[in-house]
């Protein structure tokens, strides 16, 4: 399988160069070029399979020409090691909870998909990989905890100083040895500043294999469609037409359930549920896409203006607004609806949400309202991640369900935000 870079479509490259490259090429898309249709058996048996398996069957025709069955398997095995139950709310509503993996929110399906899939590819390359990463908290830790332990790989990640709450700097300077933390004395935008900058050094990538493993990556987003599959194969017949919510920030989650429709998946529509960051349910709504700079909001992990897999989207439907309209439906929400609607789903069905599922519950009522369907909702992060904004609304405390597990060891320093410090270290054998 080849890949295009969605801005230069003529040049295909190699899934090793896709998923290694998306760090070199400054906001480089890329997608296969053939997206493959699922044989009608594994529609006639998807209900009975395991998450494993269902992952593998989704991932094999995409991934399998170039990872060998076993190693794909043993990826999967690694990396979906935790449940993602489907938890009926009501007869036509459901809660699809994506938060049982270590860092307890959705990213890790990809970031842990991506540990594996690079693992592979450095012992293919014989040769060690640098990820650089810079995170403003959560990504971090996700990224932190799916590559810790990986001997091929040595993972470089930098926050800004004072910004991340204790347990995201816990995850971050506690997950392993191959993994530093650097807490760099500045912004989020110091510390992408410094990995752009790496990134554009190609003495550096001479000298070293530098890679990212930030969100746009293919080998991030296409995991995640596994989900949608195996939470619609749950369901009977009798409860079609099915619509997914995904609340949305970057639209890495909602692209991977539209490339799972692409594949077959019979699933009618899709809402792109928003914050008050809303430029993809304004363009559906005006046909114009403006990107705006972010609004900080409670479910701030979705505090995105210019979402970078908005251009996959248009991508994968060619730019015809009007077959976007006939997949995804887009609304917005502001944090008081936010609220009200953590207080409505505790009320009424016991369930305690974080912002951010409460915000893809909004999305999904909106849409019931003129349309009648089984609804399901993506819950992205734990509700015990987010204990002070739960606290305050319900008037309930909320935990998370184990003490989140760190190594006695901390690799971490503190440092200004110099190049030239950051480059010494990269090519130090830390
Ligand atoms: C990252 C994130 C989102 C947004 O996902 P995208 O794929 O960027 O749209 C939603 N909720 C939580 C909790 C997240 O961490």
């Amino acid at each position: 399988m080849l890949y295009y870079n969605i801005d230069k479509p003529s040049r295909k490259v190699s899934l090793v160069e896709a998923v290694m490259r998306s760090a070199s090429e400054e906001r480089a898309l890329y997608m296969p070029e053939k997206i493959p249709s699922l044989d009608s058996s594994f529609f006639e048996h998807f209900s009975e399979m395991t998450l494993q398996e269902t992952a593998y069957r989704v991932t094999e025709p995409v991934f399998g020409e170039d990872i060998p069955a076993e190693e794909l398997r043993n990826i999967i095995e690694r990396a979906l090691n935790f449940d993602i139950p489907l938890v009926k709310l009501f007869p036509d509503i459901y809660v699809l909870e994506l938060f049982h993996g270590p860092t307890f929110a959705f990213k890790d399906v990809g970031a842990r998909f991506l540990a594996g899939m690079l693992d592979y590819f450095a012992g293919s390359i014989n040769n060690e990989i640098k990820v650089l990463v810079a995170t403003s908290g959560d990504t971090g830790g996700a990224v932190a905890n799916a590559f810790a332990g990986k001997k091929n790989i040595k993972v470089v990640i930098l926050y800004p100083s004072g910004r991340v709450s204790f347990i995201q700097e816990q995850q971050l300077t506690k997950a392993g040895e191959n993994i530093l933390a650097l807490e760099i004395k500045g912004d989020f935008d110091d510390c992408q500043k410094l990995v752009k900058q790496a990134f554009a050094d190609s003495k550096l990538n001479e000298e070293i294999v530098l890679t990212s493993a930030n969100s746009i990556n293919f080998a991030r987003l296409f995991p995640q469609s596994v989900y949608y599959f195996y939470s619609f194969a749950q369901l009977k017949k009798n409860d079609y037409p099915v619509v997914f919510s995904v609340p949305s920030g970057n639209f890495g989650n909602l692209t991977a359930g539209l490339i799972a429709k692409r594949m077959g998946l019979p699933a009618v529509k899709f809402i792109a549920s928003t914050n008050i960051n809303r430029s993809v349910p304004l363009y559906l709504e005006s046909g114009k896409f403006v990107p705006h700079h972010s609004f900080p909001t409670i479910s701030n992990a979705m505090d995105v203006g210019n979402p970078s897999n908005f251009r996959r989207i248009l991508d994968l439907y060619s730019n015809d607004i009007e077959k976007i309209r006939a997949d995804i439906s887009g609304f917005w929400f502001t944090d008081e609806k936010t609220r009200q609607a953590m207080k409505e789903l505790y009320t009424r069905y016991s369930y305690i949400a974080d912002p951010h599922t409460a915000v893809a519950y909004l999305g999904l009522k909106e849409y019931m309202k003129n349309n009648s369907c089984t609804g399901i909702f993506l819950a992205t992060a734990h509700p015990g991640k987010f204990p002070e904004e739960v606290e305050k609304t319900l008037d309930k405390q909320v935990t998370l369900p184990v003490s989140h597990k760190t190594t006695s060891y901390s690799h971490h320093r503190k440092m200004a935000a110099d190049y030239r410090l950051l480059r010494e270290i990269l090519k130090s054998s830390f």
